[in-house]
């Protein structure tokens, strides 16, 4: 997603604004960029930024008069005009704090976007026609025209043709400041629509996940259930097939788990439970070993690549594991502590082998593993 703000200018610079004097026109372009920043917190709704740049542009405002006035003092003197540019400049902080602090029922976004509006034709109007006529004034004295001469002469040029650009051009930046504003309100509100959508759609994709995790898990003890075993075998079935490999599927079922339930009770069951498939879990590590519940007290662990004796000795691993838990037995059984019988079968899968053939061979296994005394292990292809 791409979080990087449209950039918008409420008051783009135009050459026509120069004046010819390039500190003043320094100054002018930086009161510019001012506004723009104003006009850019104002869209983000970010009243920190808002009220920094606010106070940063009166500040530079006031900088800029006093450097403009001591430059027109320089060449007019104490002449009328002067006078009436520095009344000018004086009125602009009082306007605005007007603006700022006017009783209103409108929001203080409303608020600061009249006083953008009314800074740039403020701006637009002050450098248009009061600083230029100034710098018309100047020009002419550099050329060695008389001081009543060169302020004619200034007068001339800023009226007929230039004195209706200048209207024009300030009719021009009122409609685009506010259409830009508009814009940039809806640019940014989109903005966030875009942002929320993408947090929400993260959020359903999260609780998707948590669902399909849950959809597979067995709640007691946290090993993938019986559905889920159906998929992952026929996921490996096809896999063993197309790289010839051999598959194993062990049924492993506890001894006498019916008498530990009388004895000692459904809830020390279940946490037992929990304890015998800790302990498949630890040792189904290898990427291809997967363990299941299926159900009750029965459990389930398919492996790839592992031939008829390499899965006798893993169920022998985990038979002994979970003898060496040594969870203590009930009185009325010989046995010492708690066992598992395992039954599997084991081959490389035949064309018409299926999950039911699988477990058929290895439930047959395992009624003979608790025919034959239980606490072991019967595996066949
Ligand atoms: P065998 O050695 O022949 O396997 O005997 P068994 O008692 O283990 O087998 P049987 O199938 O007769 O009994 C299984 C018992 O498992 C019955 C039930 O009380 C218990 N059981 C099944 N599901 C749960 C469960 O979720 N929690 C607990 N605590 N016990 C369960
Ligand atoms: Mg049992
Ligand atoms: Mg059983």
């Amino acid at each position: 997603m791409n979080d990087a703000p449209v950039k918008f200018e409420v008051f783009p610079w135009n050459e026509n604004f120069e004046t010819g004097i390039a500190r003043i026109d320094e100054q002018h372009k930086i009161l510019i960029a001012l506004l723009n920043e104003l006009a850019s917190s104002l869209a983000h709704d970010d009243s920190i930024e808002i009220n920094r740049v606010f106070k940063e542009l009166t500040e530079y405002a006031e900088f800029h008069f006093e450097c403009e006035e001591a430059i027109w003092i320089e060449y007019l003197g104490n002449d009328s005009w002067l006078s009436s540019h520095q009344l000018n400049h004086s009125a602009f902080l009082p306007r605005i704090s007007e603006l700022k602090n006017q009783k209103t029922d409108k929001y203080q976004s409303e608020v600061i976007e009249s006083i953008i509006l009314f800074l740039i034709r403020w701006l637009a109007f002050h450098i248009l026609d009061s600083d230029k006529r100034m710098a018309f004034f100047i020009e002419n004295i550099h050329k060695g025209m008389a001081f009543d001469e060169a302020k004619i002469a200034a007068e001339r040029k800023m009226g007929g043709s230039f004195k209706t650009l200048v209207e024009t051009i300030m009719a021009m930046y009122d409609s685009l400041s506010s259409r830009t504003l508009t814009l940039m309100r809806e640019s940014n509100y989109r903005r966030k629509i875009e942002n929320e959508l993408h947090i929400a759609n993260k959020k359903l994709r999260q609780a998707n996940t948590r669902l399909e995790s849950l959809s597979i898990t067995d709640s007691l003890t946290g090993l993938y259930n019986r559905r889920h075993l159906k998929s992952v075998f026929l996921r490996e079935i096809k896999r063993a097939r197309r790289d010839k490999l051999s598959l194993a599927l062990l049924i492993i079922d506890i001894d006498y788990f019916k008498k530990i339930n009388d004895h000692y009770g459904h809830t020390e069951g279940d946490r037992i439970l929990v304890q015998v498939s800790e302990t498949l879990r630890k040792n189904c590590q290898r990427p291809s070993d997967y363990a299941f519940r299926l159900g009750g007290e029965e459990f389930c662990v398919i492996t790839s690549s592992q031939c008829l004796q390499d899965t006798i000795k893993f169920a022998e691993i985990i038979r002994a594991a979970v003898e060496s838990l040594k969870i203590p037995f009930t009185p009325d059984t010989t046995a010492q502590c708690l066992t598992v019988s395992i039954g599997s079968c084991t081959r490389m899968p035949g064309e018409t082998d299926t999950i039911d053939s699988y477990m058929s061979i290895a439930d047959k296994n395992l009624y003979q593993a608790k025919a034959n005394g239980r606490n072991q292990s019967i595996a066949s292809p």
